[in-house]
């Protein structure tokens, strides 16, 4: 694999795939370098699984290139796994951040410290043509607190409590959560693997 498209416009993904990559000679392309706009690909799907091969297939068969594509998202216990695949757009199809967490602590209102466990989960698809489909999943354990807390990050961050850590996912550095979040944990084992395929 000499050449690959991340299926994503987020520059912050980008860089740390362009970094992982960079040590196998691998050439990542995002969907922002490529000359042709590529629609917002309906998540159609009812797992993150499903939602990543969407996407990786989809722009796969377009350019005939290796894909990798990502889903993630935020899945209470209390909630029944809720907001899960829907992570981006709990509150409304606007996507709004604030709204999204405040409309979880909300419905944790009345939910004891013991029985706030969450987890964030990433899931990375891989579609090269003509072979089957590669996945690896990442998770990050947690707790979710009672209010917003801290800066950094984005989406459920500021009400995540990592295991064993008393600050919030978004009191932390990007380094600090890279090293311990689903999406990290994941490259890690996308990592292993390609160890062993390059
Ligand atoms: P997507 O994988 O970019 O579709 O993200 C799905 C949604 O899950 C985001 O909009 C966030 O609400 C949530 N999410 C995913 N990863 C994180 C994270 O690292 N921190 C906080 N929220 C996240």
């Amino acid at each position: 694999m000499e050449k690959l498209i991340i299926a994503t416009k987020n520059k912050g993904k980008m860089k740390d795939f362009k970094e992982l990559f960079s040590k196998y000679n691998i050439e990542v392309i995002s969907l922002l370098d490529l000359e042709t706009t590529i629609p917002d690909i309906e998540e159609t799907g009812a797992t993150f699984e499903e939602n990543a091969a969407l996407k990786a297939k989809e722009i796969s068969e377009m350019f005939q290139l290796p894909v990798l594509a990502d889903d993630s998202g935020l899945e209470v216990d209390a909630l029944d796994g809720e907001p899960g695949i829907y992570s981006a757009r709990y509150a409304g199809e606007e996507k709004n951040d604030q709204a999204n967490l405040h409309k979880v602590l909300d419905k944790l209102a009345n939910v004891s410290k013991e029985d706030r466990k969450a987890r964030f989960i990433c899931v990375l698809a891989i579609a090269v043509p003509g072979k089957e489909m590669i996945y690896k999943k990442g998770y990050c354990e947690g707790t979710i607190g009672y209010q917003p807390v801290g800066e950094n990050g984005f989406g459920y961050d500021p009400i995540f409590f990592p295991e064993g850590s008393e600050k919030s996912m978004a009191q932390l550095s990007p380094s600090e959560k890279n090293q311990i979040s689903h999406r990290g944990n994941a490259l890690v084992q996308l990592e292993e693997w390609l160890q062993q395929n390059s």
